[in-house]
């Protein structure tokens, strides 16, 4: 028998010799088919930790063998809003706060999801606000402000976009232009539905579907939004998943960010545990299909949350927790990144924000 060159041992050895799974994962630059990005809005390491304290299940969070940082700073400040945090993660480019899918000197960029669907992949947007909102617009539209959400709207229907669910309908319908973009986004071949996440009897490629289920964002978890988000990631991966050649999904925990704004503990909480549940329907889907890059992150912090103790009489009581709030803003802190699958290997460290897009790609095999 010839030996074989040690070159070539060592790896299999490292990877025979006990290692689990995930590991292995993480040693193979296998190419992602497709890739599920996750954002929760405003979901800074307190608010990712109150689904340790808050809930009963286990966090899907403790599925992700990756965690990176990204440093968020836009073009033109120290702390970035949701425009510039998303337009950073699909198109490569730092941009000025409010910048929807332009660069700091208001070009338009080509984003991930529009080179997605440039290589024959289909494509998905679900977000608990508006669909026109900052964080989902910059996936699909280029303005050069985010508060332009009608021309977002109008956006929709010329875009790649396959599959979008979320709220935003009167950027379509009670436009001050007068005209009707649900009949645009149909003429597009979209079968939208403005009443509730009905499953089509037949979900076919041949068509693309639009859910505008509120007139801006939807209801908060506590005002009884149910299961959308879950559904809505389920529902857009039977969906996309029939494409062979692949897909890019972009779902977004809008309304974590909301919680943050109000300094609203309890808001926050039912929003963190509403987004750990499509990440568990993302990672069982990726665990199952093993071709799948699972990424979950945040464009910001929001609130400068902190899972203080509770205080009783000016003494700090450890066996309780008071989440507490140092602004009602957004903040500064690095950004945990989660990743899982094929590629995931390339989230690890501390990175800028708009280095995300490369990774992406890079995954993707289209750089
Ligand atoms: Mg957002
Ligand atoms: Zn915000």
């Amino acid at each position: 028998m010839k030996s074989y060159p040690i070159l070539i041992l060592l790896p299999l050895m490292i990877l025979s010799s006990g290692c689990n799974e995930q590991y292995k994962q993480l040693a193979s630059e296998k190419k992602a088919q497709n890739i599920i990005l996750l954002i929760g809005d405003g979901m800074g390491l307190a608010q990712a930790s109150t689904a340790f304290y808050f809930q009963e299940e286990e966090p899907s969070f403790v599925r992700f063998p990756v965690i990176g940082l990204h440093r968020n700073p836009p073009s033109d400040a120290l702390i970035t809003d949701s425009a510039a945090g998303a337009t950073a993660f699909s198109t490569g480019y730092k941009s000025y706060n409010a910048a929807i899918g332009v660069d700091k000197d208001s070009i338009s960029r080509e984003t991930i999801l529009e080179i997605a669907a440039r290589q024959g992949k289909s494509t998905g947007l679900i977000a608990t606000s508006s669909i026109t909102h900052a964080t989902p617009a910059s996936f699909f539209a280029h303005v050069t402000h985010r508060s332009l959400e009608e021309d977002i709207a109008s956006q929709l229907a010329g875009s790649p976009v396959d599959f979008f669910a979320g709220g935003g309908l009167q950027f379509f319908t009670q436009r001050e232009d007068g005209a009707n973009y649900l009949d645009t986004l149909s003429a597009q071949g979209f079968v939208v539905n403005t009443q509730k996440l009905e499953r089509p009897g037949h979900l076919s490629l041949n068509s693309k579907y639009g859910y505008l289920l509120a007139p801006e964002g939807m209801p908060k978890m506590q005002e009884g939004r149910g299961d959308f988000l879950p559904q809505a990631t389920q529902l857009a991966l039977d969906y996309l998943s029939q494409d062979k050649h692949g897909f890019f999904l972009m779902v977004e925990g809008s309304q974590i960010d909301w919680g943050g704004h109000d300094n609203d503990s309890e808001y926050v909480i039912q929003e963190v545990r509403d987004f750990d549940k499509a990440i568990g329907i993302a990672l069982d889907f990726a665990e199952k299909d093993g071709n799948t890059l699972v990424i979950v992150t945040a464009d910001h912090e929001t609130g400068g949350m902190s899972l203080s103790a509770a205080k009783v009489r000016m003494q700090s009581d450890y066996r309780h927790i008071q989440p507490t709030f140092s602004t009602g803003g957004h903040s500064a802190s690095l950004i945990p990144v989660y990743a899982f699958g094929p590629g995931a290997g390339k989230f690890m460290g501390i990175y800028q924000n708009n280095e995300i897009f490369g990774k992406m790609l890079r995954a993707f095999r289209l750089k």
